[in-house]
């Protein structure tokens, strides 16, 4: 294994900060020399920079995970529990330190980085009774003097590959329950906003958990190829657009490696007629404009049936109109900024397309007013009417404060709509009918599916994940599949002398 200088985890004051990578319990420094800017995107300004992992790097890190892998598999599930309750109390207790770091790399506001933190510790806890949750099942006499059993036991040394939008949140989905299952990991977050994951792994590191267990390696697709390709990597989870997800879903596999990797979305919310409209449209605002519409869960269409289209409209420009744009560590601001200028340029440039196309912008975020520095990656939020479906606009993903509008005449079309989506990530619809709500779940093509629940994220004792092109692999995250995916299962059949039959037995063995 290759020896890394250690270095203090967060170096130098801005813009001078370097942030490394977490390796065999420890704060090191990369050997690649690559560095990507970090930025405080309320200010537009660098506020550090991140080591891009070499290869080599990637390699250190797995080595240390692979060398830690037998104590730490072996270490009883009870005695790993501990260290996980110990880890959700440090989380508690360090949640102010943890969501101003959100709030200062990303962007979003203060009192949304608390909410992605407390559903992130939400796993922490679901994992902290690994114990119950790693126990067989066990048949007695499946034949005479014959017992059988189930065990799941550890996949190895596991990966992670997470996106920026939720630098807690993700990372959490996935490193509790592979640590509790017994498994050792290497987390690769994303470069964007790295300091929230480095810090997470300094906590564990308090909660007793031994060196080597969990690493962070920072860097862009050379850690990533390196993580896919090792042999020595058993496991890969990865949650991002869907272009990479599919790569990453496609080079892992054929790498022997099982795979769940999670991709982007286009989440329809469906407004029937009978809807209450004002709390569909205040619904609508939190779910699209929330975290600047950074989230996979965020809702980018409103599906509006029958009539209901000119009053939602008029509603969600009245609310629209009061939204409060600025920096995120501000009291009272409802939506910050861009995480960067690059990604508010593509932002934008959606609404130049979205115009070309025929849509009528309603309201447009580029003129909104903005209580922030000027040089922060700010946009206001964006409203078009009369969307079709063979708009761009439509059809992609634009990871931004941007909502569309779309009116169908009656509730089959809307469904027909959002199962013709190429993503399947989450679905919702606002209605007082029963039977039309009933077979909305039952019919939609979509993993995750709200009732007058904008965004039906499940909770932590449930499993998290989409349908068609916003998950490639059989299993969801956290939850029961959480646990599915982290381990495999072992079925072992005995007996005992006394019960032996006697002489080889060349036929196919049945139980008698
Ligand atoms: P992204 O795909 O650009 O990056 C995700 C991760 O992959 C990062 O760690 C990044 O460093 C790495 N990466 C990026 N390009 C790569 C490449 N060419 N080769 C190898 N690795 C590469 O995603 P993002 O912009 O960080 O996050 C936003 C996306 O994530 C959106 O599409 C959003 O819908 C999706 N997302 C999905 C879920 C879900 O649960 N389905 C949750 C959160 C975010």
């Amino acid at each position: 294994m290759a020896k890394l200088e250690a270095v203090s985890p967060r170096s130098g004051s801005a813009p001078e900060r370097r942030l490394g990578h977490y390796i065999d319990g420890r704060a090191v420094a990369g050997t690649s020399g690559r560095f990507a800017p970090v930025y405080d995107p309320s200010r537009g300004a660098i506020t550090g920079h991140v080591a891009l992992a070499s290869a080599e790097d990637t390699r250190t890190a797995i080595e240390a995970a692979r060398a830690a892998l037998p104590g730490w598999a072996d270490t009883p599930a009870p005695q790993r529990a501990r260290v996980l309750f110990r880890f959700k109390a440090l989380l508690e207790q360090h949640a102010d330190e943890l969501a101003r770091m959100i709030t200062l790399e990303h962007g979003k506001v203060l009192g949304d980085a608390r909410g992605e933190l407390a559903r992130g510790i939400e796993v922490v806890e679901f994992a902290c009774g690994i114990p119950h949750l790693l126990k067989g099942e066990f048949s007695d006499s499946v034949g005479t003097g014959i017992d059988s059993w189930s065990v799941r036991q550890p996949v190895g040394v596991c990966s992670g590959i997470t996106p920026f939008n939720f630098p807690a949140m993700v990372p959490l989905w996935m490193v509790p329950i592979a640590l509790a299952c017994g498994n050792t990991f290497v987390l690769k977050p994303s470069e964007k906003d790295p300091g929230c994951p480095l810090r997470m792994a300094e906590l564990l590191t308090e909660a007793g958990l031994p060196g080597g267990v969990f690493n962070v390696v920072n860097g862009d697709a050379v850690a990533v190829e390196t993580l896919l390709a090792d042999p020595h990597v058993d496991a890969v989870s990865f949650v991002g657009s869907t272009p990479v997800a599919e790569h990453v879903y496609r080079t892992a596999s054929a790498h022997g490696k099982r795979v769940q990797a999670l991709g982007g979305a286009k989440n329809h919310l469906i407004v029937m007629p009978d809807a209450d409209l004002k709390q569909a449209a205040q619904a609508l605002m939190g779910a699209a404009f929330g975290s600047a519409g950074e989230r996979c869960m965020a809702v980018s269409v409103a599906v509006a049936v029958g009539d209901s289209g000119d009053r939602l409209v008029r509603e969600l420009r009245a609310l629209i109109g009061r939204l409060e744009v600025g920096e995120g560590l501000r009291e009272g601001v409802d939506m910050g900024p861009l995480v960067t200028r690059e990604h508010l340029d593509r932002v934008q440039s959606y609404i130049e397309l979205g115009v070309k196309e025929g849509a009528d912008l309603v309201v447009d975020g580029r003129e909104s007013a903005i209580s922030g520095h000027p040089e922060g990656f700010y946009l206001g939020a964006t409203l078009f009417d009369h969307v079709r479906p063979s708009m761009r606009i439509y059809k992609e993903e634009i990871f931004g404060p941007v909502l569309a509008v779309v009116r169908v005449p009656d509730f089959e079309r809307a469904l027909e709509l959002v199962n013709a989506h190429e993503f399947g990530n989450g679905a919702a619809i606002f209605t007082r009918d029963g039977a039309v709500a009933r077979r909305f779940c039952h019919a939609v093509q979509s993993g995750m599916v709200g009732v007058n629940v904008p965004i039906p994220v499940p909770m932590a004792f449930h499993s998290f994940g989409g349908w068609k092109r916003s998950l490639f692999g059989p299993l969801h995250m956290h939850g029961p599949d959480g646990v599915r995916f982290y381990t495999r299962l072992k079925t072992v059949t005995a007996r005992w002398p006394g019960t032996l039959a006697s002489g080889p037995d060349f036929i196919m063995p049945t139980m008698k």
